[in-house]
């Protein structure tokens, strides 16, 4: 099986799960608050070694018939400088004969610099020419004025990166933004979920065609042992209490809709079911044809 790129279809709608590289981060970074030799065990559980999580940075292309739309742009050239297993991206969807200018609309979940990072290409200019970006309003407000990242557990240097990308990556698409400011349908079968708390307008969507759905949650949980243990939260949640509820209220939608969901640091290509198991839920991850 190819390990960065994962088609699948969702009722009529073509979709294809697209890496754009994976990151290593510290495994206490994903769950700050867990004892540590209860972490050790857990990981090991789940067939990793306690020290790096390393997990996908996953976007989502969505063909409707209508829009080719792209859910996030991964962490762009800037972020390859730095990390060279990440910015593949445009590469991976160039495979599956998609070039830049075929998307017609790219929705932001958040504003996290591998979310937002391939907004622009090396020269700062939109690196999807002819798609409108989609944004939840108060997280654009958010990143747009002095974000205040005081409350997030992560080194300052991370936050400078946080502050840094988004002023480079978020002006240059003023000019063609549509804000979302409650949950609506921003084209046939994609609705936005407000899902706030990983950042202050973290968006979730809801997408469904021919009877199924899709529930691409973005960072609401960012891996499969925060649903066993729902009250470990990783350093990376801005609002903690408000993304516990948002990770129940998601997990609970998903759970008694049997929706499939889309978590894109879950392990490669994200997509599972959840059912509702003790405190809290069990990843049913799908089967996947090598
Ligand atoms: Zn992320």
């Amino acid at each position: 099986m190819k390990i960065d790129i994962y088609r699948f279809k969702l009722g009529t709608f073509e979709c294809i799960a697209v890496s754009d590289g994976t990151f290593a981060y510290p495994d206490h970074s994903f769950f700050v608050n867990a004892p540590k030799e209860r972490l050790e065990q857990v990981l090991r559980r789940h067939g990793m070694q306690p020290g790096d999580i390393t997990t996908p940075w996953t976007c989502l292309f969505v063909n409707t018939g209508q829009d080719r739309i792209l859910v996030d742009t991964g962490g762009g050239p800037g972020a390859a400088l730095f990390v060279p297993s990440v910015g593949k991206l445009l590469p991976n969807l160039q495979t599956e004969g998609i070039a830049p200018g075929d998307i017609d609309m790219v929705v932001l979940t958040h504003g996290h610099p591998d979310h937002i990072g391939g907004n622009t290409s090396a020269e700062g200019e939109p690196a999807f020419p002819n798609a409108r970006y989609i944004m939840w309003k108060d997280e654009w407000e958010f990143w747009t004025s002095q974000p205040d990242l005081g409350q997030l557990e992560v080194e300052e240097e991370i936050k400078q990166t946080m502050l840094m990308v988004a002023r480079s990556n978020l002006p240059p698409i003023q000019a063609r933004l549509d804000l979302v400011e409650g949950e609506k349908e921003i084209s046939p079968g994609i609705h936005a979920i407000a899902a706030p708390g990983h950042t202050p307008g973290h968006m979730a969507l809801l997408i469904s065609s021919g009877g199924e759905r899709l529930l691409c949650i973005s960072d609401a949980v960012l891996h499969p042992i925060h649903l066993e243990h729902p009250d470990w939260y990783p350093a990376f949640d801005l609002l903690r209490e408000q993304a516990m509820a948002t990770r129940r209220q998601l997990m609970d939608r998903a759970a008694a809709q049997k929706a499939l969901v889309l978590g894109f640091h879950f392990p490669f290509p994200g997509l599972g079911h959840v059912i509702q198991k003790g405190k809290g839920w069990q990843w049913q991850p799908i089967e996947t044809k090598a």
